[in-house]
């Protein structure tokens, strides 16, 4: 439920009903917004829980959440999250451009594409170190160094990093390099891990299972709020359906869903939604148009040749040309790259 402070309410009031939650045996999430601060009281209500909040000093009201998630829902918190790291921001009026490739392959091979993409306009670099692979035979990913090119590449341009940790044990080490905890698709429903993400002070972006509702994506999202970490990013990367033309089917309704159901931002990866290079131009600028507030696009220095991914990524031309015409797109529904 919420408790819906009184605009006006003071901070001491408002420390009391955090620990009168507390008290009841319910984890306190406080949202301070610019008319009220509300406080989600999320956990296993006992009886007169409501009618013991409602009587405090400084409360408006006590509602229930209806939304099956929680601190993740509008209801809870009406005004968009800004997620910040480093120099990517997702959320605002600016659209964060996420750009790399799909793994980290070599010094040369992440330091020129870092520097094309910057040069481009991207706000953060993107690289798997640890790769999971539908098949074990597959490229694994360079580990920890991996992680510590990652690390040059930031020091040389200044971007933000963006990579995937597969695994609850690895949370740490990967916190100590990235400004952004990717969770793959094939993670999304792994609590353990989500919960070791909620407990660090680094923002996550959560990718949709290819088989998980948009619901399930909230839930999962959850976790890692729950846990005290509200630093969530939200990512659509395409869906397992019948049709066999692209990779995935990339859901771009989504979007419209999310923005009207949660106040966390969301981003588009239009390169494993569709799973061809030649269609990431066109679903940039549909996704954008459609209101998300973040690319991941994958940008390799010779496709061809790529250790992962090489058909879905884009030359540094190509992605030059999508992000001049993703401006022009985004300037058209009053946002800005
Ligand atoms: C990736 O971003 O390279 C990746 C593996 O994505 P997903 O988890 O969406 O398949
Ligand atoms: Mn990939």
């Amino acid at each position: 439920m919420i408790v819906v402070m009184r605009a006006g309410a003071t901070q001491d009031q408002i420390s009391h009903m955090t620990t009168q939650v507390e008290n009841l045996g319910l984890r306190a999430h406080v949202i301070v917004g610019t008319e009220r601060t509300v406080i989600a009281a999320i956990g296993v209500k006992r009886d007169g829980t409501k009618e013991s909040l409602a009587i405090g000093d400084g409360v408006a009201d006590v509602v229930a959440i209806s939304a099956p998630y929680k601190v993740a829902s509008l209801e809870v918190k009406s005004e968009k999250t800004v997620v910040e790291a480093g120099s990517l921001q997702v959320g605002g009026q600016q659209i964060g451009m996420i750009a790399g490739p799909c793994s980290v392959e070599s010094e040369f091979q992440i330091l020129e594409t870092a520097k094309a993409v910057k040069k481009s306009g991207a706000h953060a670099l993107r690289g798997g170190a640890f790769k999971p692979r539908t098949s074990p035979y597959s490229f694994q990913g360079m580990k920890e160094e991996g992680l510590q090119l990652l690390q040059t590449a930031r020091d040389a341009t200044g971007l933000a990093i963006v990579t995937e940790v597969v695994a609850t044990e690895d949370v740490e080490l990967v916190a100590r390099y990235a400004d952004v905890l990717q969770v793959g698709a094939r993670n999304m429903q792994n609590y353990r891990l989500l919960e070791a993400l909620g407990s660090i002070d680094r923002a996550v972006l959560l990718k949709r299972g290819p088989s998980a509702t948009v619901d399930e994506l909230l839930l999962a999202a959850e976790y890692i709020l729950d846990r005290g970490n509200s630093r969530v990013i939200l990512c659509e990367r395409g869906i397992r359906t019948y049709e066999s033309h692209t990779r995935f089917t990339l859901p771009l309704a989504t979007v419209s869903y999310l923005h009207h159901k949660t106040h966390l931002p969301v981003v588009v990866d239009p390169s494993h939604g569709t799973g061809h290079a030649y269609m990431v131009a066109d679903m940039s600028a549909a996704a954008i148009a459609a209101g998300a507030d973040g690319l991941i696009v994958e940008v390799h220095p010779d496709p061809e040749n790529a250790l992962s991914d090489g058909y879905q990524s884009l030359t540094f031309e190509a992605f030059d040309r999508v992000m001049i015409r993703c401006r022009k797109i985004a300037d058209a529904v009053d946002r800005y790259l």
